[in-house]
């Protein structure tokens, strides 16, 4: 089996040099464990985070040490209760071809008759980030004007899509004429390219002339500041990520931030783990959505474990349409 170590701390954009692909030779299993063949690795912008060596809501990856991530696989050999060969399973050992461990880590998939990688996205973590962002966070109901950012990647795509299936008009940024256009075919009402050679305030201005309700925030940076500068009063921001300052570490600056007083703006923090115990609530409503084939998934599909890094690192210089995801 192979794995992929952080083998460097990265400044900046993590390069080759801070990856390593180390194979281990092939060890019996325990009792008690299953041995997991991965067909579906995630990569995702929050490891950038975890990259760092400093205290957050998950703890860093150690260095010289497989690195950990969402992934889909196949009992290939079992000795544990309730799991067999062939049963499909969603766990977090990815960023390597084969996982060992116990079975609470290993999840069996829902039978919803969709391909294995939607667990990874639309039906995974990705989805529920979107949906209770959305809908618990920033407490966005029918009717609200919704702006969110990085609309074409995979959290901002869902929350495109769940936001006009709950009747709101939605605004989305993304990068390009191309991404812009998928924004559009997802069924938001307007969409804004923040590559274009335009004040984002001006352009958010002109496609919300009466103000936002909510944000959806997933880059921060220039993005929140337009969305403060837009926002109505009693305003509602869902700070889901600021991918924008992952590789910079960069400070924010607001021009706008003194509106968050007068407009009595709501900007909360979440993070999505704190969530899992309402997954119920989730697939109550989002399964008979894509059921109903209500639901579009994007995904970028990379293949091969040793493309990995590469993937990852197109995450933020927008390699990816809907959820990034790699193919072993
Ligand atoms: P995406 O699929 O959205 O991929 C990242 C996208 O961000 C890229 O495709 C790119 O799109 C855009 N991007 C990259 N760099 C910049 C930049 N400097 N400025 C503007 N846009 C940029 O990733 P996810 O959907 O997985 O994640 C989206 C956000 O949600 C991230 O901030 C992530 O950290 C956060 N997140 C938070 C969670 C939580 O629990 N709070 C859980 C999951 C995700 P483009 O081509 O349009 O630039």
């Amino acid at each position: 089996p192979r794995a992929w170590n952080l083998i460097a701390r990265p400044t900046g954009l993590p390069g080759p040099e801070c990856f390593s692909l180390v194979e281990t030779p092939p060890a019996p299993l325990a009792d008690g464990e299953v041995r997991v063949r991965n067909t579906w690795l995630s990569v995702d912008p929050y490891m950038r985070g975890r990259m760092n060596d400093v205290k957050s809501y998950v703890p860093p990856f150690g260095l010289n040490e497989a690195m950990t991530g969402g992934a889909v696989g196949v009992v290939v050999e079992s000795r544990a209760d309730g799991l067999k060969p062939g049963d499909r399973v969603m766990h977090m050992l990815g960023w390597r071809d084969e996982a060992v461990g116990k079975p609470p880590e290993f999840m069996p998939l829902p039978d919803l008759g969709v391909p294995d990688q939607m667990f990874l996205g639309l039906l995974g973590i990705t989805g529920l980030t979107a949906y209770f962002g959305l809908f618990d966070v920033a407490e966005a109901k029918a009717g609200d004007t919704v702006f969110v950012s990085a609309a074409a990647g995979a959290v901002g795509s869902a929350v495109v899509q769940f936001a006009k299936l709950k009747g709101m008009t939605v605004i989305g940024s993304a990068g390009g004429a191309e991404k812009c256009a998928l924004v559009r075919d997802l069924g938001a009402d307007a969409v804004i390219d923040y590559k274009a050679d335009r004040p984002l305030v001006k352009q958010l201005a002109e496609a919300a002339p009466d103000g936002i309700d909510v944000y959806f925030d997933n880059v921060g940076g220039e993005h929140l500041d337009a969305a403060l500068a837009a926002a109505r009063n009693h305003g509602r921001f869902a700070m889901c990520g600021m991918i924008e300052s992952y590789n910079t570490g960069a400070p924010l600056s607001l021009q706008y931030a003194i509106r968050i007083v007068g407009f009595r703006l709501q900007l909360r923090g979440f993070i999505i783990s704190d969530y899992m115990h309402r997954m119920n609530e989730f697939f109550a409503e989002v399964g008979p959505w894509a059921a109903a084939g209500k639901l579009k998934n994007i995904e970028t599909i990379r293949d091969g474990l040793e493309g990995a890094p590469d993937a990852f690192r197109e995450l933020f210089s927008g390699g990816n349409k809907g959820k990034m995801v790699v193919r072993l």
